[in-house]
C-alpha cells in the first residue's frame, strides 16, 4: 500500500491578533512533519493580502515544511494576482492554491477571474514551474447546478493545470469515497486529499455545515446533541471521531489526508498521535500488545 500524504491548513492570525500567535501555532505542529501545510488567503474587504505570502515563508524557511500558498481570484484584477505571485516566490513559495473564494455580500467581482479555473490557468501560464492545488467537493459545491456539472468544472481544473486536489471538509466517509468513483470515472487522475475538520466546537459545525453545505450525519448530531453542555468532552468525542474517520480513510485506499487544523495545535497532535502509525513506517510498536 501506498504511504498516504498528511498534511495541514493554518490561517493567518486576524489584523488585530498578535502575530505571535502563528508562531504558537507552527511550534505546536513542527513535530508533526506535515507533507505540507497550506495557508489561507482572506477575501474579506480588511484582510493582509502579504499575510499568506508572509507565513508560508516562515513555514519554509524557519521551519523547513513545504508550504502551500492560497489564492483567491474574483474579486481581484491581474495587478493583484501578479503582485501576489511575486510575493510568493520571494517568500520561497513554490506551490500554489488557486481558488474562486466566497462571494462577499454587498461586493463586485472584479470580472477578470470569474472561476477558479480562469485563475488556474492564469497562473499556470505566468508561472509553470508552480505547483498547483485546487479545492474540490465531495458533497457538491452548494452553488453548482448539479453534482455532474460540478464534477466537470472539476475536470477543467485539472486540465488547466491543478495536479493535486483538496477536498471540503465532510464527515461521512461514504460521500467522499462516492464523490472519488465519480470523479475517476470523470477522468481525474490526479492524487485528491481528502479534507477533514475536527468537531471542537458546536456552533462551528453548524457553522460551516450552513457556509460549505456539508452534511451533519446522525452520529455527529448524537455528539453535537449528547456533549451539549460539555464543551471538553465534545472536543474529546470530536478527536476520536476525526481520528476513526482517518483510519477508515487510509484502510480505504485514500490518497491522503488534508486536516483542518484551525490554528489548533493541541488538537491536532492528538488527532496525529492516534493515526501516525498509518502514515509512517515509525511508530508502529507502541500501539501493538506487548
Ligand atoms: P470554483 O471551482 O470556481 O467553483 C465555484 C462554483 O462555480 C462551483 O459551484 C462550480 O461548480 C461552479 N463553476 C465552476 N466553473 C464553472 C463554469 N465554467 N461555469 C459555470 N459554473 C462553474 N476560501 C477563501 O476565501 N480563502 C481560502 O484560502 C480558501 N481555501 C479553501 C481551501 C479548500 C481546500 C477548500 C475546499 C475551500 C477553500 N475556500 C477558501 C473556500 C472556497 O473559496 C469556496 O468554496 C468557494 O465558494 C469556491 O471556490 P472554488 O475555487 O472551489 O470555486
Amino acid at each position: 500500500m501506498h504511504e498516504p500524504i498528511f498534511s495541514l491548513e493554518v490561517f493567518p492570525p486576524k489584523r488585530n491578533a498578535s502575530v505571535g500567535s502563528i508562531y504558537d501555532t507552527l511550534d505546536g505542529l513542527e513535530g508533526l512533519k506535515p507533507d505540507f501545510i497550506s495557508v489561507t488567503y482572506g477575501t474579506g474587504k480588511h484582510s493582509d493580502r502579504t499575510a499568506t505570502a508572509r507565513i508560508c515563508g516562515t513555514i519554509c524557511r524557519e521551519y523547513g515544511i513545504a508550504s502551500v500558498a492560497h489564492l483567491t481570484a474574483q474579486y481581484a484584477d491581474q495587478e493583484v494576482v501578479d503582485e501576489a505571485l511575486e510575493l510568493f516566490e520571494e517568500a520561497g513559495v513554490t506551490a500554489v492554491l488557486p481558488l474562486r473564494g466566497d462571494c462577499v455580500e454587498g461586493r463586485t467581482p472584479a470580472g477578470v477571474f470569474q472561476y477558479a479555473s480562469d485563475l488556474i490557468a492564469y497562473v499556470h501560464a505566468a508561472k509553470p514551474h508552480m505547483k498547483i492545488y485546487a479545492a474540490c467537493y465531495p458533497e457538491t459545491h452548494p452553488e453548482a447546478q448539479s453534482p455532474e456539472a460540478d464534477i466537470r468544472h472539476l475536470k477543467e481544473k485539472v486540465d488547466a493545470g491543478a495536479s493535486h486536489l483538496i477536498s471540503q471538509l465532510f464527515y461521512d466517509n461514504d460521500d467522499f469515497m462516492d464523490f472519488l468513483d465519480r470523479a475517476r470515472s470523470e477522468g481525474i487522475d490526479v492524487p485528491i486529499e481528502a479534507g477533514i475538520m475536527p468537531v471542537t466546537r458546536a456552533g462551528q459545525v453548524r457553522h460551516m455545515s450552513q457556509t460549505c453545505g456539508s452534511r451533519i450525519p446522525p452520529a455527529v448530531e448524537r455528539m453535537l446533541d449528547t456533549w451539549a453542555d460539555n464543551p471538553q468532552a465534545l472536543c474529546e468525542a470530536g478527536i476520536a471521531y476525526a481520528s476513526e474517520q482517518i483510519a477508515d480513510l487510509v484502510a480505504q485506499g485514500a490518497d491522503g489526508i488534508h486536516l483542518y487544523s484551525m490554528n489548533h495545535p493541541v488538537v491536532t497532535r492528538r488527532i496525529w498521535r492516534n493515526v501516525r502509525a498509518l502514515f509512517t513506517e515509525v511508530g508502529t510498536a507502541d500501539c501493538l500488545p506487548a
